[in-house]
């Protein structure tokens, strides 16, 4: 991506098919064919959240890894967390982190744990000095082909990971944020158009969406801002870890208005406006990064 010239968003990063390809959950992105691109060869910071100090959660991989990257070339130190699983994608975001100049913490740990949110929200807390952007990012999905064989684990899993764990970490974070600070959650096109295969994981964005909007009613008056963004589909590990029936992978993308999947760096810029004071004016919002899938 050449940000000073004119581009065709239909020809922009990587489209056409991708390979067959399978990992467990939550997998590795180094692992992936093609790497999705969060951003480490072309992310280009200009400032905008320069002494600022953020927890980004999921900042291993995928979409979360393009807004740690790019918060930290932004001049802010990044703490991230993941699962243990991942910690060899979390230390190349760390290396990225810090050759940014900024401070990088690795906090790894279960989201499904009340416990570790609120021992990841305080050590974030204590070892950058101060908190105050929270981006909340990890998630989970697992397409069935049908209702009938959607096991109560799983459904009770993602709603834990995908909703629970932002009441708990919320919760944890706000006696920290001073005002300015921003809470951004993700949503997704899911919550607005559900694929029948998804049915554990699209409420669990409605939801969301529907938290944000009322939490941003709630800490208005105290100065937080709280805002979501819904990605279309986005090359990212969670979709060859069952995140899509194993057969439609190769088409994925493709159903939207530009015909390709997005690439996590094209995420990057939303998560740095929503975290920076560009969007002083802006809470209560679901932005939309979906190659033209609507989201309303
Ligand atoms: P990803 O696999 O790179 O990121 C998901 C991350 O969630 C993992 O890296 C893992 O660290 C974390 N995670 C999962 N379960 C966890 C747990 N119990 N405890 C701690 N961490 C846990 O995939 P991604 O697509 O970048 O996903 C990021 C977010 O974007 C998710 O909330 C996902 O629902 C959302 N999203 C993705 C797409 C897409 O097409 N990729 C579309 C819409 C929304
Ligand atoms: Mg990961």
């Amino acid at each position: 991506m050449v940000y000073t010239s004119v581009e065709d968003p239909t020809k922009e990063y990587t489209s056409g098919t991708y390979p067959k390809q399978e990992q467990p959950a939550p997998g590795l992105q180094k692992r992936m064919t093609p790497v999705p691109d969060c951003g480490e060869k072309t992310y280009k910071g200009s400032g905008k959240l320069l002494g600022r100090k953020a927890l980004v959660t999921g900042g291993d991989s995928g979409i979360a890894r393009a807004a740690a990257i790019a918060y930290a070339r932004e001049g802010a130190d990044v703490a991230i967390n993941y699962l243990p699983y991942e910690q060899s994608d979390a230390e190349d975001v760390k290396a990225l982190i810090e050759e940014a100049g900024r401070k990088a913490l690795l906090i790894p740990g279960d989201l499904t744990d009340e416990g570790f949110c609120k021992e990841m929200v305080d050590r974030a807390n204590q070892e950058l000095g101060g908190l105050d952007i929270l981006a909340l990012v990890a998630g989970m999905q697992q397409a069935y082909k049908s209702i009938a064989e959607l096991p109560t684990n799983v459904l009770r899993k993602t709603f834990e990971t995908n909703v629970f764990s932002l009441y708990w970490t919320v919760k944890a974070a706000l006696p920290h944020l001073p005002k300015g600070a921003s809470i951004i959650t993700t949503s997704s096109v899911q919550a607005f158009s559900p694929s029948p295969e998804l049915l554990s994981y699209s409420p669990t964005k409605s939801a969301i969406s529907a938290f944000t909007k009322g939490l941003a009613k709630e800490l208005a008056p105290k100065g937080i801002r709280v805002n979501s963004v819904a990605p279309g589909p986005i090359w990212t590990p969670l979709q060859v870890c069952g995140g899509q029936i194993k057969s439609d992978i190769s088409k994925f993308g493709q159903n939207t208005p530009f015909k390709r999947a997005g690439q996590p760096a094209e995420l990057a810029g939303v998560y740095v406006y929503l975290a920076s004071n560009d969007s002083s004016y802006v809470t209560g919002q679901i932005y939309g990064v979906t190659g033209g899938l609507p989201t309303a």
